[in-house]
């Protein structure tokens, strides 16, 4: 699904300021706001993809980038990992302080949206994980260590006695909107329900302590750069018993040596002479997987193009695969011997080496107008 632009989503113009950008988003988070839909499918889509749209357009740098090269300048995007867009507690840890003060919970009453109680699940995770060409070409398997909180042993807990075990309370707020009777989350237990009645040496508040996880995580073929793996239950665990986070995982990719990934293809420049370019020759070029013999035609000329199909990266859902892509470039000598020099200059007046013949070379041609 191609992704809509986000000036359009926010409904401002490209030259809009830092805070008009934020009104616009303010207004759209408002609007969309799943309390204020419940149940409404297409809200909340249009809900998260203003977060989406915000989340770029108030970072300076994500902005210039997106202003430059569109969607495709921030990598990833398309494709898994739920189209590159953010969940929902994403959202509401990211962008509460867009009401000022409060947070998006408070203001919106908590544990009230849509009937999830968000308070009994764990924190997200997040580790970089660096992955080499190979690895994203064909898939793979990583094992990893990470330290994640877990419910410490000994730890008991027993009811909240503020909240009864419900872990909300009801309480009545003011609002831009007006007076709004909200439920929020218990501040006692944090709307957890529970209290901590055993609390064991080094565990904190909500009897958790850190530990060291190690762990295999399958990577799906054809991920990018600044792409999102999402785990769910292997982030940390929650406070008084509950849903353990996510593991989120961000890529990141190892730079080729040689090979440079433009999206599904790989791009390599390959430098031949200028006899090797008129005789034709054959050459090992290094691919993702190892390397490969390629034939240079008798009478290539620069800048041609060859491809070795499907020897690029796969899409992560799809069935196409990219080509490698092999720029020919001519190498020129800049400096000649006299014995050189006598041989080029018996073949300049040949009437094969007059560049009259490219007139008559149609594929010449047409390659020509395609540089400019
Ligand atoms: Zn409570």
């Amino acid at each position: 699904m191609a992704k809509r632009d986000y000036y359009e989503i926010l409904e401002v113009s490209r030259s809009a300021s830092a805070d008009e950008i934020k009104k616009a988003y303010r207004k759209m988070a408002i609007k969309y706001h799943p309390d204020k839909n419940p149940g409404d499918k297409a809200a909340e889509e249009k809900f998260k993809e203003s977060a989406e749209a915000y989340e770029v357009l108030s970072d300076p740098q994500k902005k210039q980038r997106y202003d430059q090269y569109g969607h495709a300048g921030l990598g990833g995007g398309s494709g898994g990992f739920g189209g590159g867009g953010m969940n929902m507690e994403d959202i509401f840890s990211q962008f509460g302080d867009i009401f000022g003060g409060g947070s998006f919970g408070d203001f919106f009453g908590g544990g009230g949206r849509g009937g999830r109680t968000r308070a009994n699940v764990g924190s997200n995770i997040r580790i970089k994980l660096k992955l080499s060409y190979a690895d994203i070409r064909g898939g793979v398997e990583k094992k990893i260590k990470y330290r994640k909180q877990v419910l410490a042993k000994g730890a008991t807990f027993k009811d909240c006695g503020t909240c009864r075990g419900t872990g909300q309370v009801n309480r009545i707020t003011q609002t831009f909107l007006g007076q709004m009777q909200t439920v929020s989350p218990c501040p006692t237990c944090n709307g957890t329900g529970k209290i901590l009645s055993n609390r064991p040496a080094g565990a904190n508040e909500n009897g958790l302590v850190y530990e060291e996880i190690e762990t295999t995580i399958k990577i799906p073929a054809g991920v990018q750069e600044g792409m999102q793996l999402s785990i769910s239950g292997k982030g940390n665990a929650a406070p008084g018993g509950g849903i353990d986070g996510d593991l989120l995982i961000l890529i990141e990719e190892e730079a080729h040596p040689e090979l440079e990934r433009q999206d599904q293809h790989v791009i390599y420049n390959l430098v031949i002479s200028v006899t090797d370019a008129i005789l034709g020759c054959s050459v090992e070029v290094p691919t993702i997987e190892g390397k490969a013999k390629i034939t240079i035609d008798p009478g290539t000329q620069s800048g041609k193009v060859l491809r070795l199909r499907g020897k690029g990266f796969p899409e992560v859902n799809g069935y196409h695969t990219g080509d490698q892509l092999i720029k020919i470039h001519i190498w020129i000598p800049k400096k000649i011997n006299s014995d050189e020099a006598e041989l080029l200059k018996k073949l300049r007046d040949s009437e094969n080496f007059s560049p009259k013949n490219a007139k008559k070379d149609k594929s010449f041609i047409d390659k020509m107008k395609e540089w400019f």
